[in-house]
């Protein structure tokens, strides 16, 4: 199912671009599907066996990269679909890396430490002829953690012989981890947007939905320009007109654990606050948050897709209609798999750069790419989404053709 909306996207796409036979056929299907069994000795002496997953989609452009989930509704379809995605939105952002993704059908939080530290280390045993520095470099995704990558990193260095922290990224720093990694994603939407309000006019008043670690990263960068009028999380949302102050919200989200506790706000739901009258919506929650249904109420000239397919394609047509300007997953949050990127070059070259340093090389990716994308989408007249699929796949395509020209 979400396979098919994601090949939906291509199908939409490939109207624009010229592709080869050869591209086309490639990108119909994964290159490489693992489903395997991982059994971990629980806390209570019983051994349980948990389903674990990766897939490799595509590498032409580089070896594979793209996160671990670890979530109970973790199924073949869906792992296919996001290493679908990781291969266009490498090719988005111009990074030399093809797109992967993994998971295991599990909900962490019902285990204890230890487990997870089994569970994950059970993972890299299993998958470690498909992973490698020069193969495919997982990264953190929903419900994993700087910590698991570490023991992931610690275990594969285990079974070939040498420290070898370059085989995945999102490590903690002490780790060979990268500064700036933890906030990235959120850096990189904040430079998109900051680019795109120079092509939109529009006004300052921004809503974000989801205050976990893109979301709330967002709220913090963006109050620097913009004034956040409105921020939610599963337990509620929060208004205040004459904006927040992000330190404060910050405090009240990690002590009272939710951010309609911040004093004086107006309560609000998370469907009020998508349909708020507000210049920008970030979306920084989850998947199909915006639908046929809520699209023609949402007032926002411009949408940033910080969460990966919170828009869906109906919805993306009804919004297109409506002259409403999205900056697509596939650019909006790259931010954080072109940190990744850095992350394993820095591993590479057994490095360390400074954090303004990344931060610097993040600007310029994503302020080029923007503009790339901008420029397709002003020329051809399409909406970003299919713009930043025509230059991802012009990309891609021209790797296919030099490497099976014959
Ligand atoms: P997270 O778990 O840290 O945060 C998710 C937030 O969404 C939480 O604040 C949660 O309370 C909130 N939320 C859940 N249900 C909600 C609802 N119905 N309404 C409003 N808020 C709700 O996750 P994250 O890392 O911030 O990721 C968020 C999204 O961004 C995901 O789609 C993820 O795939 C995407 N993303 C994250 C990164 C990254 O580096 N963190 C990179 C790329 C994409």
């Amino acid at each position: 199912m979400v396979f098919e909306n994601a090949q939906k996207q291509l199908e939409k796409a490939k109207k624009h671009v010229r592709l080869s036979q050869e591209t086309e056929e490639t990108l119909q299907y994964p290159k490489e599907t693992f489903n395997f069994s991982i059994p971990v000795r629980m806390d209570n002496g019983k051994l349980q066996v948990f389903q674990g997953f990766r897939v490799r989609y595509n590498d032409v452009r580089g070896p594979t990269k793209g996160g671990i989930r670890y979530h109970p509704n973790v199924n073949m379809d869906e792992v296919k679909a996001l290493a679908f995605w990781m291969t266009i939105k490498c090719a988005v952002i111009d990074i030399p890396y093809g797109g992967g993704k993994g998971g295991i059908i599990v909900d962490p939080h019902k285990l204890s430490e230890a487990e997870v530290e089994k569970l994950s280390r059970g993972w890299m045993r299993g998958a470690a002829h498909i992973v490698g520095p020069d193969r495919d470099i997982p990264a953190p995704d929903v419900y994993t953690t700087p910590q698991i990558m570490a023991w992931m990193m610690d275990e594969y260095s285990k079974i070939v012989g040498k420290p070898t922290p370059a085989v995945i990224t999102g490590k903690p720093i002490s780790a060979g981890g990268s500064e700036g990694r933890s906030y990235s994603t959120a850096l990189g939407g904040y430079f998109a947007t900051r680019e795109a309000v120079k092509k939109i006019k529009t006004g300052k008043k921004v809503a974000i939905q989801g205050f976990g670690n893109a979301g709330s990263h967002m709220a913090k960068f963006m109050s620097e320009e913009f004034t956040v009028v409105a921020v939610s999380d599963s337990k509620g949302g929060a208004y205040l007109e004459s904006g927040f102050d992000y330190k404060k919200l910050e405090e009240v989200k990690n002590t009272k654990k939710r951010v309609d506790a911040y004093p004086g706000c107006t309560k609000i739901t998370n469907e009020q606050l998508l349909e708020l009258d507000a210049d920008i919506l970030v979306l920084a929650a989850l998947e199909n948050a915006v639908t046929r249904e809520n699209a023609p109420k949402i007032k926002a000239k411009m949408l940033v897709e910080l969460a990966n397919g919170p828009v869906t394609p109906e919805a993306d047509d009804i919004l297109h209609k409506n002259h409403q300007f999205l900056i697509p997953d596939i650019l909006a949050n790259a931010g954080g798999v072109c940190v990744s990127y850095f992350e394993w070059v820095q591993n590479k070259e057994g490095s360390h750069w400074g954090e303004k340093e990344v931060n610097q090389k993040l600007e310029e990716k994503m302020v080029k790419e923007f503009n790339e994308v901008f420029k397709i989408h002003s020329d051809k007249k399409i909406d970003m989404r299919t713009a930043a699929y025509v230059l991802a796949l012009g990309r891609i395509d021209r790797a296919t053709k030099a490497k099976l020209s014959n």
